[in-house]
């Protein structure tokens, strides 16, 4: 069966965070971050950047390195507040969820309401908006 391209079309996706949500900080998984991220990221806690790659960043290919958080735990930047960067949250975090595999078809973005709850409420993105979005996050581990 051919698969509806959402992305394509001129609607546009509705998306609002939900204020006190922190469903997907909390799923164990990799965080990467791009290589251009990381001195703003050092600046934030007043580091340098060789020092704060020892301590938090681990290399994974190329300029995309991830979050050292062990694999089975939630984000290490997930405090009782939110997150505890969020100034400086890598831009995985700041697209989410308009990644290029969640809006390539309207069956992947449907199936990420179970995990978002913020997926079909709130303000219309429009498709410029989402293009712009998913760009920004097309690297490494994001490209699709
Ligand atoms: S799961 Fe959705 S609503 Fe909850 S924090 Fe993440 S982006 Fe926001
Ligand atoms: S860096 Fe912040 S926004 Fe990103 S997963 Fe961790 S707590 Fe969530």
């Amino acid at each position: 069966m051919k698969k509806r391209n959402r992305y394509k079309t001129e609607e546009g996706l509705r998306f609002e965070c939900v204020s006190g949500c922190t469903k997907c900080c909390a799923i164990p998984g990799f965080i990467f971050v791009h290589e251009k991220e990381i001195p703003g990221m050092a600046d934030f806690f007043g580091m340098e950047t060789d020092e704060f790659m020892k301590k938090y960043i681990k290399k994974y290919f190329g300029d995309v390195h991830r979050l050292n958080c062990p694999d089975d735990d939630p984000c290490m930047f997930l405090s009782e507040k939110g997150c505890s960067i969020y100034p400086v949250r890598p831009i995985q975090c700041r697209s989410f969820p308009f990644w290029p595999e969640n809006i390539s078809n309207v069956d992947n973005w449907e199936n990420l309401k179970k995990l978002c709850p913020g997926i079909g409420r709130g303000r219309l993105f429009t498709v410029d908006e989402i293009t712009d979005i998913a760009a920004e996050v097309s690297f490494g581990p994001f490209l699709c």
